[in-house]
């Protein structure tokens, strides 16, 4: 199966993205619940992680994922951890997600691609991009944080410029661009790509 990775950081419009590619009949595996999913209800990375933070996460049987956020931020060795526990099991998840799939090619979207060699797994990478200003509007209205709160996140994740250099294709988010147009060029041009692998 012909695989394209979507990426971009927070607020960028990634979801937005692939819901277009979604209407044109492809498939898209988002990374985002997958990794929700799997902390939630595999046995094995449950344990792990609670060995990772040396505390049980799980009171009551849910995550609490105020308390793995509070874990994590800020703390590039504990966040590190987290993923290369997490990470592995959502590739494999989406391995098995793929082959069961019947379309010309197949979207993940995940938040990190390059730093955890997502980048390598897939034929192809988008980049999602937008004004960090716009961005930064976005996350405080969608989830109701401080400018300096989304500004941490952004922070904290690699620049659209550098994802944008690694990657296939960049789509603009902006909100006076119209991105169905792109994403239909896009899609053409992919389809050549996956007809080719076949
Ligand atoms: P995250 O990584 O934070 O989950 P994302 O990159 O998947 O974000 P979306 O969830 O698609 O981004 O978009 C973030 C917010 O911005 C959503 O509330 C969405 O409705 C809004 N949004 C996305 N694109 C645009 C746009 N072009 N104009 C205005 N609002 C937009």
């Amino acid at each position: 199966m012909f695989k394209i990775g979507i990426t971009g950081g927070i607020g960028s419009g990634k979801t937005s993205v692939c819901k277009v590619f979604g209407v044109l009949g492809i498939p898209v595996f988002s990374s985002d619940t997958a990794g929700r999913e799997i902390m939630d209800i595999d046995t094995g990375i449950i344990l792990k992680l609670n060995s990772i933070a040396g505390k049980n996460l799980y009171p009551g049987g849910t995550l609490d994922r105020a308390e793995l956020a509070r874990l994590i931020f800020n703390n590039p060795y504990m966040l590190e951890k987290v993923n290369s526990v997490v990470h592995p099991a959502v590739f494999s998840r989406f391995s098995e997600w793929e082959k069961k799939q019947h379309a010309p090619y197949v979207i993940m979207e995940a938040a990190i691609f390059f730093e955890n060699g997502g980048s390598k797994k897939v034929n192809r990478v988008i980049t999602v991009t937008a004004p960090v200003e716009e961005r930064i509007a976005r996350v405080m209205r969608r989830n109701n944080l401080t400018k300096e709160q989304v500004m941490e996140r952004i922070r904290n994740q690699m620049s659209d410029a550098d994802m944008a250099k690694q990657s296939d294709y960049v789509i603009d988010n902006s909100e006076n661009t119209m991105i169905i147009p792109t994403v239909l060029n896009i899609h053409e041009d992919i389809l050549k790509s996956a007809n080719q692998f076949c």
